[in-house]
């Protein structure tokens, strides 16, 4: 598995993964751990894989390059919303302080958890919901890993000044990945940081 993990690692830096604590993290993290046994193979591809109930994980690159644009040094606090499989959450807790993960799907977020826990990421705290209104607190880091087609905008009261906003938003064929940073005077500044399409940000509809 290392080889090929390897082979991920080449591809990820020529898509532009310049930031060597991303690429450590990747390097660290074994992805095909999470995705069923039948797709185990295809796990160092940069392909987006089924996880069940119609959701997927990722492509590498794009969280790669997402995670990257959250600027982490060790020591931020960061939400993610929609934990999916947990494989991004791995990458995030390799590189922050701490994190709370949140998702909509409750059998997908008990599987992460058990995996998250035989691979020694203990201080994850898992949250299951669709609205981000029931975390306490602000963050250093928001990643939202679900494809919005309206900006929800009251994420922005969960950014803590001076930290940043990665979120895909338009419609499903196609999400920009917009990222907002909020000053410490309060001000929001958006970048247009790329392009991917992702499963759908749902609010309303827990399971
Ligand atoms: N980062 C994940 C990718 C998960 S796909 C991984 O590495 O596997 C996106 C996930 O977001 C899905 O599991 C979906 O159920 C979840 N989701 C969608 N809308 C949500 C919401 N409002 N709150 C929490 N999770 C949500």
């Amino acid at each position: 598995m290392r080889y090929i993990q390897q082979g991920l690692i080449t591809a990820l830096r020529k898509k532009g993964i310049s930031s060597g604590s991303v690429l450590r993290a990747m390097a660290a993290v074994p992805r095909h751990l999470f995705v069923s046994e039948a797709l185990r193979y295809h796990a160092y591809d940069d392909i987006s894989l089924p996880i069940g109930h119609g959701q997927t994980i990722s492509k590498p690159s794009v969280i790669a390059h997402m995670v990257q644009a959250l600027e982490l040094t060790g020591d931020e606090w960061v939400l993610e919303i929609g934990t999916g499989s947990g494989y991004q959450a791995a990458i995030i807790a390799e590189l922050a302080g701490s994190l709370v993960t949140m998702e909509r799907i409750e059998e997908l977020l008990n599987r992460a958890r058990s995996v998250l826990l035989r691979l020694g990421y203990g201080g994850i705290r898992f949250v299951h919901s669709d609205d981000f209104t029931h975390v306490k607190g602000s963050f250093d880091a928001v990643i939202v890993s679900a494809g919005a087609d309206i900006m929800p905008v009251a994420l922005f009261d969960k950014v803590a000044p001076g930290g940043r906003l990665i979120i895909p938003v338009g419609k499903q064929s196609s999400h920009r990945i917009k990222k907002f940073i909020k000053k410490q005077s309060g001000d929001i500044i958006e970048e247009d940081i790329g392009e991917a399409t992702f499963v759908p940000y749902i609010i309303g509809e827990t399971a």
